[in-house]
């Protein structure tokens, strides 16, 4: 069982997390909880590690210090009763907090950043909070220990920010974990792993979910478990149609479609290992537990639900290449994508037709100078014409693996939207059919989102 920041974001939540595993691991399950930084700590540590590499000052640090000690002293005096488990616990935050400090204060003098120090300073928010949602399940009765993602058996390579899991992880964490579980409620630090020499590695943003997928693969879990603050996966986003609601059940292929395209329900790379190991993932609300959430499992349930979600991806740019000089020259797409990749730049969507007089790319927003630029400055002949580019787009996509094979759901997208008046400026469907994305201009896209969510139904159970 997984819990994110919301879920432990104090000192009640975390009591309440605690009481949660408890009641599960009476009723007879074998548990290993995973949690995340308490709610905003990872940005927090991240905004003050930029921001005293550039100012230097050692004041903000102290001021910063303080205001983490006292969240989390705080968080002890409410989700640990037990007088000697409570001082314990104070004890372990403040060794961490002092060593914390100290790195800190050593950025501020060397007024620099590696992507090492970053991980190094980003684990603190999992690695405090850990000690005292482990404390707080003892404070209850029940043994627990507490582990950073790296002393449970989770080695990565040294990729900072973004670390690659080496395959013995799996067999390590077992081994690790495995013989405790009878008695015991281990709590890992989410996020966090370390590398063969034992340095300190994060998973990514939102890399606990990543961690407990790992964790559950490893111990053969019957399920794993991500406690959130929503109902679970959505058919849209409540903040565009509120008549949105949880989808309940979905397939992993499904669930991955939806993780990268935008749907911050689950960190795309999470269910690999659970993929691997065909382990249903099921997403639920830490703060209505009775209502089941939805499962994620591996078969696909056809022709019930054709459509199952629709997502709105923000902060993209349309890249549009162009020249007569393009049609029929072999290795013009090859020498885009190489232009683009030596930039450094990633590609979400692509886009060509048979004529092949253009090229159409979308990209992440701040990449867009970038991806111009390298693309200009491959073709000065003139194979390419012209390379114009839109920043006021967004790309909505409709996600259900139902749609494989059934006719008439793609001329059901663009009739709906065609009625509602909205000009699509670019399509792009997979040959998987599972999802079909396409772009429309910022200001018609909520409208594209709401008449799609109606025109699927996916309000109606
Ligand atoms: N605390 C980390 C973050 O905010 C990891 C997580 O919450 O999953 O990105
Ligand atoms: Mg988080």
């Amino acid at each position: 069982m997984k819990f994110g920041g919301t879920s432990v974001e104090n000192g009640e939540k975390i009591r309440h997390v605690a009481e949660l595993l408890k009641q599960y691991h009476m009723d007879g399950n074998e548990l290993v909880a995973v949690t995340s930084a308490l709610g905003g700590v990872t940005d927090g540590l991240l905004t003050t590690a930029n921001e005293v590499s550039k100012n230097g000052k050692v004041s903000q640090v102290k001021e910063f210090i303080t205001d983490l000690s006292k969240k989390h002293y705080d968080a002890i005096n409410v989700a640990i009763d037990d007088e000697k488990i409570r001082s314990e616990c104070v004890d372990s935050i403040d060794t961490r907090v002092d060593e914390l400090e100290k790195a800190l204060i050593g950025i501020c003098y060397l007024g620099e950043l590696t992507n090492r120090s970053i991980d190094y300073i980003s684990s603190y928010g999992e690695r405090l909070a850990a000690p005292i949602v482990s404390g707080s399940i003892r404070s209850l009765g029940i043994p627990s220990q507490s582990f950073t993602g790296g002393e449970a058996g989770i080695v990565t390579d040294s990729n900072y920010g973004d670390a690659r899991l080496l395959e013995d992880s799996y067999t390590l964490v077992k081994s690790k974990l495995g013989p405790l579980l009878k008695e015991n409620i281990p709590v890992v630090t989410g996020f966090i792993a370390h590398n063969k020499q034992g340095i300190i590695t994060t998973l990514g943003r939102g890399g606990s979910d990543f961690s407990a997928s790992i964790i559950g693969a490893s111990v053969d879990a019957d399920e794993i478990w991500l406690w959130k603050e929503v109902h679970g996966i959505m058919t849209t986003d409540p903040k565009i149609v509120p008549e949105s609601r949880p989808i309940p059940q979905i397939s992993y292929i499904e669930a991955m479609e939806l993780s990268y395209f935008g749907a911050k329900v689950l960190h795309p790379r999470t269910i690999e290992p659970a993929i691997k190991h065909k382990i249903p993932v099921r997403v639920k609300n830490t703060f209505e537990p009775e209502f089941p959430g939805t499962l994620i499992v591996a078969e696909q349930k056809q022709i019930e639900d054709v459509v199952k979600a629709v997502t709105l991806i923000n902060k993209v740019a349309l890249i549009n290449i162009s020249g007569a000089g393009m049609v029929g020259t072999i290795g013009t797409a090859a020498r885009v994508f190489s232009a683009l990749a030596n930039a450094g730049v990633n590609i979400t969507m692509i886009s060509q037709g048979s004529s092949e007089a253009n090229l159409s790319l979308v990209v992440n927003e701040d990449q867009l100078e970038a991806a111009v630029a390298a693309v200009r400055s491959e073709f000065t002949t003139n194979v390419v014409g012209d390379v114009a580019y839109d920043r006021d787009v967004c790309v909505v996509a409709v996600v259900g693996a139902g749609m494989d094979g059934i006719p008439g759901v793609a001329g059901k997208v663009f009739y709906s939207l065609g009625n509602a008046g909205i000009n699509i400026i670019m399509i792009s469907q997979g040959s998987s059919q599972h999802n079909i994305s396409f772009v429309v201009s910022s200001d018609e896209a909520l409208d594209a989102v709401k008449t799609l969510h109606c025109e699927f139904e996916l309000d109606k159970q």
